[in-house]
């Protein structure tokens, strides 16, 4: 479980000049890094952590000055053990965590982003040549390299690439941080679809991290590389949050937004500036004038860094040297030997077991599924695939394509190898068929969910983590029994799914389905969400007939205990199907609900009955309908018009009396829904008149509950 952090605007607000809306890189257009705010929480939370920083930042200031004094003397190298002195080598694993989607980005991406760090980290990039000539003097060779692990923790093979398959992709932020390994060992990297507080990035200060499990660096997936979702001007970030890493600040500063005051970072010859969100090499002498402030720096934001000054390099090193967050323990002999990277080359690992299916795992009988491999960790050189229940019942291709014909649920078992070795992965009831002829096709279909079996044997119930949909006996809106959706077991972002049986719409013949709901929020502001969609194609495409979500969806007050409905707290909810979805023979109905940490909710009394449907062709009206009906909230009044008519819509009660007229107008031939609130009527027989202006009417019944 994980709950939302609600302090985050709080710290903020403290600490800093925030700009309102800074966390938001993709609206900036330029990169968002998070490091500031990030260590700015983890200082506010632990206020010795920052007594600690401050206090080696006054020793760091001092012997920058006095390396500045000197004329950047490197002494400092003679004073540690390194493995191949002068480079400091600094060992990496990424950990990927993704959810199958472009997050999950390939070895090439990540291997081409580890050339990049050793180029920038070493002045070998190519475009130092377009280094301003006011500051080809100070850009230096920071002397750091990195490489991929080929050591885990536990003394296996790897290539230093670790994939996780998790929702913690969506909101990614220290709790996102899975499998770290030992941070005076490996440089963690997490690589995540995107940042909850929607930076691209942020790195912790050595000794400035909470704990050394979060110490390392998260980075949205289009940040890393230059190649596959990454692109070349982002493929910089990672080298900017190594530097924050090894303890360096922004241009700037560290204590606000770039081009909000002017400040400085501590380092003696990269120039007080406000920081650039854009390449000026020309008029950048705001600060003070006459001094040109170093645009082109890996730790300004201005898209065109491509150096480090020899006072960064300075205290990069320094980093390796001091204790603070175990730095110096990265490139020592005993890590390099732990985590095998002198290995030259690296030794080829076995491969670890993955697969997705390409675009579908539901289908009709009949119908196929291709599915992909996603091994990782070492190339493979066969593949031996399992499907029970499909045809091939085997394959040893990379992407094979199976038929399924029978009505079920079906598990797929991968097991990949090299020559280093083999493994496998089973995924249960991963390929649902449903059958060609429906499961139910007589009016009306009701599900309550009273009976137990009727759930596992009718639903499809797809719970990813925590809990999810159970049938729950503690609250019904009628009956015993409803569908509970235990939210607080549920992680951020976790999408749990329930799918009807399938339905003969055209034979149950209803144009609209109700159902009951009851939700509150834990917090106000709790964006939980509901969605109901309809599949033709027996799941493997969906279209949306409703979403609501938050207060909008809430039937009760929002309460931090966990919510059971009381029996007024239900909702009448209606969905509409479309005509297509009307006259299919083969239809899914699917409850999906997007955890964002809120109260459970509940589900009951789905109910898909054919309307009553009236022709009065004498009247101008056909297949005019009010449903549901009948209704406690919503109904919606349907009606074919056979030309374009002037006419009016009332309610009116059993004397004749008129209780609300609904409209008033002109409405062009063909079909038309007009949705009718109930609320403000009391409960009893209502009728609604569609009435011509030449008194031409037709009337249906309306019972209000
Ligand atoms: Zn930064």
């Amino acid at each position: 479980m994980k709950r939302k952090i609600t302090s985050l605007f709080v710290w903020a607000a403290a600490l800093f000049t925030v700009v309102s809306g800074y966390a938001q890189h993709q609206d900036h257009g330029y990169f968002q890094c998070g490091t500031d705010q990030q260590q700015a929480k983890a200082f506010a939370e632990n206020p010795q952590l920052k007594a600690d920083w401050e206090a080696r930042e006054a020793q760091e200031i001092l012997r920058d000055q006095q390396d500045f004094a000197n004329n950047y003397g490197r002494n400092e190298r003679n004073s540690v053990s390194v493995q191949s002195p002068p480079t400091y080598i600094i060992p990496v694993v990424f950990h990927v965590i993704h959810d199958y989607g472009t997050e999950n980005i390939s070895d090439a991406q990540i291997l081409d982003q580890m050339r990049i760090l050793n180029e920038d980290f070493r002045k070998l990039n190519a475009d130092t040549s377009s280094i301003v000539s006011q500051f080809v003097g100070i850009a230096d060779d920071a002397e750091i390299e990195f490489r991929l692990a080929n050591l885990d923790p536990n003394g296996n093979c790897t290539n230093g690439i670790d994939r996780i398959a998790s929702m913690e992709t969506y909101i990614g932020d220290d709790g996102s941080k899975l499998n770290a390994w030992p941070r005076n060992r490996y440089l963690n990297v997490w690589v995540v679809r995107t940042i909850s507080n929607g930076a691209a990035g942020y790195a912790y200060l050595p000794g400035g991290a909470p704990t050394a499990a979060v110490d390392g660096i998260i980075i949205v997936s289009t940040y890393v590389g230059s190649i596959g979702s990454g692109n070349p001007t982002t493929g910089r970030a990672l080298t900017h949050e190594i530097g924050h890493f090894l303890n360096l600040q922004h241009c700037w500063g560290s204590t606000n937004n770039p081009n909000v005051a002017c400040g400085n970072d501590g380092v003696s010859d990269t120039p007080v500036t406000k920081g650039w969100t854009s390449c000026n090499l020309t008029n950048n002498a705001i600060c003070n004038a006459n001094i040109s402030e170093n645009v082109q720096n890996f730790m300004d934001y201005s898209y065109c860094y491509r150096m480090f000054s020899a006072g960064q390099c300075t205290r990069m090193r320094a980093a390796l040297n001091n204790s603070a967050g175990q730095r110096n323990q990265l490139s020592t002999t005993t890590t390099h030997t732990a985590t095998g990277i002198l290995n030259n080359p690296p030794n080829t690992c076995a491969p670890k077991a993955d697969f997705t299916p390409v675009d579908k795992r539901f289908v009709c009988e009949g119908g196929s599924v291709t599915f992909s491999d996603l091994a990782w960790n070492g190339p493979v050189t066969s593949w031996s695939w399992q499907f029970p229940g499909g045809s091939p019942s085997t394959s040893t291709s990379a992407t094979p394509t199976v038929q399924y014909n029978t009505a079920g649920s079906y598990a797929v078992t991968l097991t990949v190898a090299n020559a280093a070795g083999s493994n496998s992965i089973t995924r249960a009831a991963h390929v649902v068929v449903s059958p060609i002829t429906a499961q139910y096709s007589a009016s009306p279909y009701t599900e309550g969910f009273e009976s137990a079996t009727n759930v596992t044997q009718d639903w499809v119930i797809i719970n990813p983590q925590g809990n999810g949909w159970v049938r729950s006996t503690s609250a019904a809106a009628t009956g015993s029994a409803s569908m509970r959706l235990d939210n607080t077991t549920a992680m951020l972002g976790t999408i749990d799914e329930m799918m009807s049986p399938s339905l003969n719409l055209s034979a149950i013949g209803a144009s609209s389905m109700t159902f009951k709901v009851a939700y509150a929020q834990r917090q106000t502001g709790d964006a939980d969400k509901l969605r109901v969609l309809v599949s033709t194609d027996c799941g493997a495409t969906w279209s949306q007939r409703y979403s609501k979500t938050g207060a909008t969806l809430s039937t009760a007050t929002a309460t931090t205990a966990a919510y059971v409905p009381t029996a007024a707290q239900w909702r009448t909810e209606t969905v509409t199907f479309t005509s297509a979805m009307q006259s299919a023979a083969n239809v899914r109905v699917k409850f999906e609900f997007t955890s964002d940490g809120g109260n459970d909710i509940w589900i009951d009394d789905i109910n898909l009955n054919a309307p009553t449907s009236v022709n009065a062709p004498e009247a101008g009206v056909n297949e005019f309908s009010v449903f549901p009906n009948p209704t406690n909230d919503n109904t919606m009044i349907a009606f074919n018009l056979e030309k374009q008519e002037n006419f009016q819509i009332r309610v009116v009660d059993m004397t004749g009396r008129e209780i609300l007229n609904v409209f008033n107008g002109s409405m062009a031939a063909g079909n038309h829904q007009i949705p009718l609130n109930v609320n403000i009527l009391s409960a009893g027989t209502y009728f609604i008149r569609v009435e011509m202006n030449d008194g031409r009417a037709v009337t249906q019944k309306l019972l209000v509950q």
